[in-house]
């Protein structure tokens, strides 16, 4: 019978994004099911080295180098294989409103991410999404564009897609709460007095996963955690009070939900971001893989702690930020944008990281009800104010 199989058509995937952690591991997992997928469209900011090499063996429909600088050698590279090549913001935020495609992997780092995903979603485009700052930034506005749209958006991001995956088939179920498992990143444990020397290299050094720069440094900070909440409250439409973290250093416990009759549903596995995005590529199916197994006969002991709120401040600065709501998360996240760069860069310590952050916050006009504009605005005033606190 299996000549006579009939199968779906292959869902056309664009990823922005492509050469970063997510976007890597997403093309591994497009080459692993290209019965299933097709890759439609890369977008990349600099690194036009690897741009090329995955659009040769990927064949996209078109090609965005974000670094205007890279166009003559993307385009010189690519010309006569019939990929289109652009280069710019603007081109990227274009190229998200193309109609050829089924399903856009949010996989840019950043604010840089909110617009080709608003653009994405205005045109119909399912979203996979990664890019937790899009949420946190203007989640009220993107998950009602979401709505309208009728698009879904499905998270990429390991914890959510653990809620995600624990909803399926409980929507008429009222969520007591969530629980955020977090990991403690590399400094879990350690107080102020160690944090203040820690430098660049050892914090980009996580224990339990590998990932793109900035990501590296939230999770260090447990800013990470606190974006997280933002980003889990728009998602599945929570209270704040409705969301917990708890420290779980084994990563083994992706997320929790915990429903009114007080039944709690987790989502389990190694830790690996392929899980996560290949489920949200192919949902609402799973694909058979053979990606390592947890094994629990060798695990002695899933553990669980508080976040210790004193020394990484950051969490709980974000959970003010979650509560007050309006435009403070888009301040927030701004300011941890140029804070991470900052600290990325050797021009400021560790701590002084929340330290940008909360005076940023301090400064910033409150504004209860944004509009997209008004969320563009507080970004840009919070990166000029924070860049000003490094002198940069
Ligand atoms: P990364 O730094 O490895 O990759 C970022 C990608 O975005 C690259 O392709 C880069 O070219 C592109 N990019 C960077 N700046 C850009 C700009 N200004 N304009 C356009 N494109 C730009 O980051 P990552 O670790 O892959 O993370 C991507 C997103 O996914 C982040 O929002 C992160 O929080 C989220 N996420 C990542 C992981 C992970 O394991 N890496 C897990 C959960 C969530
Ligand atoms: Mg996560």
């Amino acid at each position: 019978m299996a000549g006579n199989t009939i199968r779906a058509p292959r869902k056309r995937i664009a990823i922005f994004g492509s050469t970063g952690s997510i976007g890597t591991q997403a093309l591994d997992v497009i080459k692993s099911n290209t019965d299933r997928f097709e890759v439609s469209i890369l977008t990349a900011q600099s690194n036009h080295g690897l741009l090329i090499e995955q659009a040769l063996r990927h064949q996209p429909h078109t090609v965005v180098i974000g670094d205007d600088s890279k166009y003559d050698v993307v385009r010189e590279a690519l010309s006569g294989k019939g990929i289109h090549v652009m280069a710019g913001p603007a081109s990227i935020e274009e190229a998200a409103g193309f109609e050829d495609y089924d399903m856009m992997l949010a996989a840019i780092v950043g604010f840089a991410g909110l617009r080709p995903t608003l653009r994405a979603i205005e045109s119909g485009k399912h979203i996979a999404l990664a890019n937790k700052e899009t949420l946190v930034v203007a989640g009220d506005i993107v998950m009602q564009k979401a709505i309208e749209k009728r698009v879904p958006v499905i998270p990429v991001d390991s914890e959510h897609s653990a809620i995600f995956q624990c909803l399926v088939g409980e929507l008429q179920n009222r969520i007591e709460k969530v629980v955020l498992t977090a990991s403690g990143g590399p400094f879990l444990g350690k107080k102020p007095n160690f944090l203040v020397n820690v430098k660049r290299d050892h914090a980009l050094r996580h224990p339990n996963w590998t990932m793109g720069a900035k990501i590296s440094i939230d999770s260090a900070t447990l800013m990470n955690k606190g974006l997280e909440m933002i980003e889990a409250k728009w998602l599945f439409n929570l209270k704040p009070e409705q969301i917990q973290v708890v420290v779980h250093p084994q990563s083994i416990i992706h997320s929790m939900v915990q429903f009114e009759d007080g039944s709690i549903k987790a989502q389990m596995g190694l830790p690996d971001m392929k899980l996560p995005i290949q489920y949200a590529l192919a949902y609402p199916g799973r694909i058979p893989n053979e990606f390592p197994r947890f094994d629990f006969t060798k695990t002695s002991s899933l553990t669980f702690e508080q976040p210790d709120l004193k020394t990484f401040r950051n969490l709980a600065i974000a959970g003010e930020a979650m509560y007050k709501g309006g435009n403070a998360p888009a301040v927030l996240n701004a300011a941890n944008e140029i804070a991470v760069f900052g600290f990325l860069h050797n021009r400021i310590g560790f701590l002084e990281m929340t330290d940008v952050i909360e005076q940023t916050m301090a400064k910033m006009p409150f504004i209860q009800r944004p509009t997209l504009q008004e969320y563009f605005e507080s970004d840009a005033e919070a990166r000029n104010f924070a860049a000003s606190l490094l002198k940069m």
